[in-house]
């Protein structure tokens, strides 16, 4: 039998000019995120892409990496067969064959209308063939096995399962963001999101060394490593943070001071992405879920960036972005107890409102190029890869 990945994507939301750069990214990443698993030839045919198995030790193994990458509607096992009648007959008697179902449909389709039979016919030819093989009926709403027939001008694909994938667009197809990484639930399903909207991801986490224990580096690294899996190779900025802090506690009074750190770190962040060509920065924050997440302390730290600072969860709360941080696997990691830098020098009642007089008042009274310029200096960077047996790869 000859067997196939087929991968869909979402081909409507394609316009004409990006569709061969989403096509490139795609190939490029399905390919990436399988190299360790064999030599797998790929192809382009139309709407889908196709990647031969014949004699793959792992075609399942293969699935459920492709079905992770961003840009895949879904993926099938197929066994492929020529676009005869016959052929697609014996395809699908073998499908069904020693298998038990309460209920079937055919879904055929044609990707091209030249073909002789309509799919129409072909789902009542194949339909026919079922019912005399198996002691089943047909279901077209709600059946318990869908046999799909997809019929190209040289061959055809017969299969009944398909993986969902992430959906959206390839790493890569839409330029690079820095995303402010902390050990915290948020920010990693944030950075998740851009990476579905077709970002490549370069990651900055800053850390209290010396004064707090490198607990919050460990989680950071333990969620870029996991976040790698979407996009096969990050950058990790760690950045120490707790001088700077420290230099901000003796020059400004408490209720400013969370607003101060978070411009400080979009200043820095800036900074380190503009290294890789990040077009925009990423956080995790949501309207009104903590006191620097008010509207107003967001203009505050929106003032001082000079690229745009997007922030997809901002419209979701807590119960949805903990229910995706578990299903990217992050939140094992994010709740483990540790003390970032936040919990640094944090006063305990941080304004929920600072004015722009009050945050230029504090900032006066600081060297903020210098504080910038030190944490650019001070920070160190590491590169992970997926797949790889460890996840450093490489650290300087
Ligand atoms: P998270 O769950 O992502 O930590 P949070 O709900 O704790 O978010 P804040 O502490 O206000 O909210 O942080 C808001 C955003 O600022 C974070 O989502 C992250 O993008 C960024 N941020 C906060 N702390 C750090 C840090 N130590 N290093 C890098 N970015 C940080
Ligand atoms: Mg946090």
């Amino acid at each position: 039998m000859r067997r196939a990945a087929i991968v869909h994507y979402h081909e409507v939301s394609l316009k004409r000019g990006n569709r061969s750069l989403f096509l490139r990214h795609l190939a490029m990443n399905l390919q990436r995120a399988i190299a360790d698993l064999g030599p797998v030839p790929l192809r382009q045919l139309s709407g889908r892409i196709l990647l031969e198995l014949e004699g793959h030790p792992r075609p399942e193994a293969v699935r459920d990496r492709l079905a992770r990458v961003c840009g895949v509607a879904s993926v099938a096992l197929a066994e492929r067969v020529p676009s005869t009648l016959d052929a697609m007959r014996a395809a699908v008697a073998r499908l069904v064959e020693g298998r038990e179902f309460a209920s079937f449909r055919i879904t055929a389709r044609r990707a091209f209308k030249t073909y002789p039979l309509t799919s129409v016919e072909l789902n009542r030819e194949l339909g026919a063939l079922v019912l005399e093989r198996a002691r089943t009926r047909v279901d077209l709403h709600h059946p318990e096995v869908t046999i799909h027939v997809e019929v190209l001008p040289a061959e055809t694909f017969v299969y009944t399962e398909r993986a969902p994938g992430p959906g959206g667009l390839p790493v890569g197809a839409s330029g690079t963001v820095a995303a402010l990484l902390s050990g915290g639930i948020d920010s990693p399903v944030a950075a998740w999101r851009m990476m579905k909207r077709g970002c490549r991801v370069v990651f900055v986490h800053f850390h209290g060394v010396p004064y707090l224990p490198p607990t919050s580096q460990a989680k950071a690294r333990a969620l870029v490593e996991r976040l790698t899996e979407w996009q096969y190779r990050s950058d990790l900025y760690l950045v120490p943070f707790g001088e700077i802090q420290r230099e901000v506690v003796l020059a400004v009074p408490p209720p400013a001071r969370v607003v101060v750190y978070r411009r400080l770190m979009v200043r820095i962040a800036e900074a380190l992405g503009r290294r890789h060509g990040a077009e925009a920065l990423t956080t995790g924050e949501s309207l009104g879920q903590v006191a620097s997440q008010t509207l107003t302390n967001i203009a505050r730290i929106d003032e001082v960036a000079r690229l745009p600072i997007l922030r997809p969860l901002i419209g979701m709360d807590k119960l949805e972005i903990t229910a995706e941080a578990q299903r990217l696997g992050t939140f094992e990691t994010s709740i483990e107890p540790d003390a970032d830098c936040c919990t640094l020098f944090v006063p305990r009642h941080p304004a929920t409102r600072v004015s722009e007089e009050e945050i230029r008042a504090a900032e006066a009274r600081l060297d903020i190029e210098g504080l910038v310029a030190r944490g650019c200096a001070e920070a160190s960077l590491e590169t992970f890869a997926f797949p790889a047996p460890t996840g450093v790869v490489a650290a300087r």
